[in-house]
């Protein structure tokens, strides 16, 4: 049966669940198909993207995040602009094509002159430039296009999950947290023409693996270019912390979050889809076998070190005491052991985005 579902070119939600329940020889069937896919279709290269968490300010209330705004046991920071720099000189010196600057969600015009701030010095730091991802939660269409017309041309922001239902179970009922806006906002984001990346969280409480099917299916109708998303965990001062009876352990939730990496890839073979930090919170060669199986860009963390410990979206995240040159040779092993290649000095823009762009 797996032999049949992984030569198809199309795939039903059927297909998708049983891939999904991949077990022993099956599961391995799958991850050597999705490796063999990403060789053929994005090749067996990596590329780097040095992540700048920005601020953990937030203006929101999600029920998983650590830095919700509510959790009052957080030191709130925000980067300087000279340290942002700072970092994205190193990227640049490093031969990283791009950094990605996460953030709480903020909606002002302080915090928008602040991006726009950032993305002009940006430009001016180099020719050819670094290419910059934001992933800045939910704005206007407004303060997304000046941002694209400053030089960002990436942009992820997860629907978290495509269940409507569960994504109210997850989030306060208000129109801060509203499942139509988001979709809505990646569609704008989409419009403006930004390369656009989504992803979810992988064994929420009450999400199935019918939810987990819908998802690849969701990423495949809005047709993104880049993926990011990883299991989901738990942090202890957040109110979905009291549903951890219902959760998967850590090691299935990170075997199932395995497995959508390998059949994101198979489905959307073009795409860019990242190794994510949750992998290596739960594994510490987590981010590696992602790697393997399908993923094809790494994000080594170049956040300040006096900032790091204050972005806590979960329990245990791991790196905290890295260096950014640490963090850096560490890339180097993670993609070394995955026996593939480091891309330096290359943009590596999704293949999806720029062959629809042709
Ligand atoms: N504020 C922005 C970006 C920062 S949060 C936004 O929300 O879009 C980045 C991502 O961290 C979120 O999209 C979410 O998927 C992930 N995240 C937050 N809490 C998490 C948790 N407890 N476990 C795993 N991932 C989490
Ligand atoms: Fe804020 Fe993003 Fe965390 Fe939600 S997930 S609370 S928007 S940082």
């Amino acid at each position: 049966m797996i032999n049949k579902i992984l030569q198809k070119s199309k795939f039903t939600k059927d297909d998708i669940v049983f891939l999904l329940n991949a077990k022993d020889d099956d599961e391995k069937k799958l991850f050597l198909r999705s490796a063999e896919i990403k060789e053929k279709h994005v090749g067996n290269k990596v590329w780097l993207r040095g992540l700048i968490e920005l601020s953990n300010i937030c203006s929101k209330n999600c029920y998983y995040c650590g830095i919700r705004k509510g959790n009052k046991n957080v030191c709130r920071y925000e980067i300087q602009l000279d340290e942002v720099i700072e970092s994205a000189k190193f990227a640049l010196d490093n031969g990283f094509g791009s950094i990605v600057i996460q953030s709480g969600e903020i909606q002002s015009t302080k915090f928008t002159n602040k991006i726009l701030d950032i993305l002009q010095k940006i430009q001016q730091l180099s020719s050819p430039k670094l290419r910059v991802t934001l992933s800045c939660g939910e704005q206007t269409e407004e303060t997304y296009r000046k941002w694209f017309d400053a030089g960002a041309e990436r942009y992820l922001l997860r629907i978290e999950t495509s269940n409507s239902d569960l994504y109210h179970k997850i989030h306060p009922n208000d129109s801060l947290h509203d499942f139509d806006k988001r979709i809505e906002a990646l569609n704008v984001l989409k419009k403006i023409g930004f390369q656009t990346g989504t992803g979810v969280m992988i064994g929420l409480p009450f999400q199935t693996i019918d939810d987990l099917a819908n998802d690849i299916l969701f990423m495949q109708k809005m047709d993104i270019h880049m993926c990011g998303m990883g299991p989901y965990i738990e942090h202890s001062e957040t109110p979905l912390f009291k549903y951890s009876s219902l959760l998967l352990s850590l090691r299935e939730r990170y075997e199932l979050a395995l497995k959508m990496i390998a059949v994101l890839r198979i489905v959307m073979k073009d795409i860019n889809i990242a190794s994510t930090t949750a992998f290596q919170t739960i594994d510490s060669e987590g981010k590696k076998s992602a790697l393997e199986i399908g993923a094809n860009v790494l994000m080594p963390n170049l956040t300040p070190a006096k900032y790091k410990e204050n972005y806590n979206l979960y329990n245990n995240k791991p790196g905290k005491e890295n260096t950014i040159s640490y963090e850096f040779n560490l890339a180097f092993e993670m993609i070394r052991n995955a026996e593939n290649i480091v891309r330096l000095n290359e943009y590596g823009d999704s293949i999806h985005y720029s062959t629809k762009k042709e």
